[in-house]
């Protein structure tokens, strides 16, 4: 995968990144989940798919997840040691409480990270590809909760935060929200 921005914050990482997160090398990606923990379509079947069906059985142990919260599977044969499920909202018309959910999925995911003493962590956009979460709106808040994280928690062992973008248009929302803050 490259590595397209980075910037320092707070004495972490931060990087955009473009390609496929089932290739990522860090300790949690992060699955864009529904509540059912169901890895059907879009990026949370292409991590079953590549790191196995141990995932979606760790997956129903758990069972359901609500809406802007988390959950923490291993990774099968994936790169990375931890698949980390954040339940973001579905678009609706944007007064429903769809910032405030997709700002609480990505902040549960990076406090289980930490709770987990875990050093790198990448996300994908979360809610913006089926669940249509417009792709700018979504850079916005996953960039601003990544960096209110870093500023609420100093002495976090997260090191570095890393934005995993598959296609182009989302790609582009992403590098335009970085390029506008750092
Ligand atoms: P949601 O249901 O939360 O919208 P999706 O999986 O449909 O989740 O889409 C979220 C984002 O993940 C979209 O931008 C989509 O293009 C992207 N995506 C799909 N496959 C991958 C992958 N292998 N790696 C990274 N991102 C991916």
């Amino acid at each position: 995968n490259k590595v397209l921005l980075e910037t320092r914050f707070n004495n972490k990482t931060i990087r955009i990144v473009h390609g496929d997160i089932t290739e990522e090398n860090v300790d949690a990606i992060v699955n864009a989940a529904n509540e059912y923990l169901k890895h059907g379509g879009g990026v949370a079947g292409a991590i079953v798919r590549k790191g196995g069906y141990v995932i979606q059985e760790e997956s129903d142990k758990i069972g359901y997840v609500p809406t802007g919260s988390a959950a923490i599977t291993g990774a099968g044969k994936l790169p990375a040691k931890f698949v980390i499920h954040a339940v973001g909202p579905v678009w609706k018309d944007g007064k429903s409480g769809e910032d405030e959910k997709l700002e609480s999925a990505v902040f549960s995911s990076l406090k289980i990270a930490d709770e987990k003493k875990l050093k790198s962590i990448s996300f994908p956009a979360i809610s913006a590809g089926i669940f249509g979460f417009p792709k700018e709106r979504c850079a916005k808040i996953l960039i601003e909760t990544a960096v209110k994280f870093l500023e609420q928690n100093p002495n976090t062992t997260i090191e570095e935060i890393r934005f995993c973008l598959f296609d182009e248009p989302t790609l582009n929302a992403f590098v335009n929200e970085f390029s506008t803050r750092f």
